[in-house]
């Protein structure tokens, strides 16, 4: 049975007189110092020296650099992205770490995969918000909380499990709830939602555009109504309040009709298979181990680099013009140097297939 808890599961007291540090004041760090301590918390803020510590100081917060705030605090919250971390630890947390302390996580990745190994004289813990980190602010301000993954992996403490607690009150996701599941099941969860729903319903969305732009629709009208509109985004809030198939009652007689009726008609497509690939590969570990590979950075370069000259970026921007909106601005995105091009000599084959995939 997976255990789900709220705020009566815990008692803020167990923080009474312990030093937080939030180390990385970005999108959740900042969002989750401040919360902690709207609910009556010590934070201090481990960061580099750059605007997010200049922001940090203006919300009033006492700043340190990462190995300084590791070695006063008694809970560190490790808020920087997941694919610098290894590394951060290594060189700025580890050795810093006083015994006995918590060490926070906002993501499985990283221990889940192994990437990380903690001392063993430290709690290790898991507070993943299911929300970016403005809507933690946000639904913490209008008292409408969030879900959160939650997660023990190391108990040196004996009460890692109550600082926990204590802590998912004070960020504010108790209101909703915290479901208790491991680091790993964390990290393949949002993998997998990133890599095995993510680029499904993307091409579901570009078929849609291109089968109507190609009948003849005007390319305004299109990215309107599929997407522009926002009217996708108030359905989808929906499903989240009321449920996937009671939400229908939103709509008229005549969608419901015609949605179910030919529903069937997409049955066959053979989603499953690619989707359970998708999964084994991140659960055995094959996606970690690539992305992992430097020359993996240098092949990320280079499609990100393709997807830059896909069709509907032409479409959108001209839809965006014409409709008055703000302009993004994405061909910038860098592009490999010759010597990096060079080391991708070995994956050309891979490569061109991306390259045709975007074109
Ligand atoms: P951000 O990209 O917003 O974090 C930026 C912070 O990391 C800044 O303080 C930045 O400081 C610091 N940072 C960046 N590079 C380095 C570096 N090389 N060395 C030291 N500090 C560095 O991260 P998020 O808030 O998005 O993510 C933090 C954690 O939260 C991750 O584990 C993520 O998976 C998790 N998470 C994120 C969610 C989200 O909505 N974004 C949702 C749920 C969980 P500097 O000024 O030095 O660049």
């Amino acid at each position: 049975m997976v255990q789900i808890f709220h705020e009566k599961d815990s008692n803020l007291e167990i923080l009474k007189d312990k030093t937080i540090a939030i180390i990385g004041y970005g999108n959740q760090g900042r969002a989750q110092a401040l919360n902690l301590r709207d609910s009556g918390m010590g934070i201090i803020i481990g960061n580099r020296e750059d605007n997010y510590k200049d922001v940090a100081i203006n919300d009033g917060f006492s700043t340190y650099t990462i190995k300084e705030a590791t070695k006063i605090a008694d809970i560190i919250f490790f808020l920087i992205p997941d694919e610098i971390m290894k590394e951060t630890f290594e060189t700025s947390i580890k050795s810093n770490l006083k015994p006995g302390s918590a060490l926070v996580f906002a993501s499985g990745y990283t221990i889940g995969f192994n990437l990380i190994v903690p001392p063993e004289n430290v709690d290790v813990i898991l507070l993943a918000p299911r929300m970016i980190g403005v809507g933690v602010r946000e639904n913490f301000l209008n008292n409408q909380g969030f879900f959160s993954f939650i997660s023990v992996e190391q108990n040196y403490s004996g009460d890692a499990l109550e600082i926990l607690l204590a802590l998912a009150n004070g960020i504010g996701t108790l209101k909703k709830g915290a479901i208790q599941v491991t680091f790993k099941q964390e990290a393949e969860l949002d993998l997998f939602n990133e890599q095995g729903f993510g680029p499904a319903f993307g091409r579901v969305l570009l078929t849609a555009i291109y089968t109507l732009i190609d009948a003849g629709y005007p390319p305004e009208a299109v990215l309107v109504e599929l997407y522009m509109s926002n009217e996708m985004s108030y359905t989808y809030k929906k499903m989240a309040e009321i449920g996937l198939i009671k939400q229908v009652d939103f709509h008229s007689q005549t969608s419901q009709y015609g949605a179910m009726s030919r529903g069937i008609r997409f049955r066959n497509i053979p989603l499953k298979p690619i989707m359970k690939k998708v999964l084994v590969d991140i659960q055995n570990g094959s996606f970690t181990k690539e992305w992992e590979k430097p020359l993996t950075k240098i092949k990320f370069k280079a499609i990100k680099f393709f997807a830059t000259k896909q069709k509907i970026n032409k479409i959108e921007n001209k839809v965006r013009k014409s409709l008055n909106l703000k302009l993004y601005d994405i061909s910038k995105e860098e592009i490999p140097t010759e010597e990096e091009m060079s080391k991708l000599k070995e994956i050309s084959e891979e490569l061109k297939l991306f390259e045709q995939y975007y074109e």
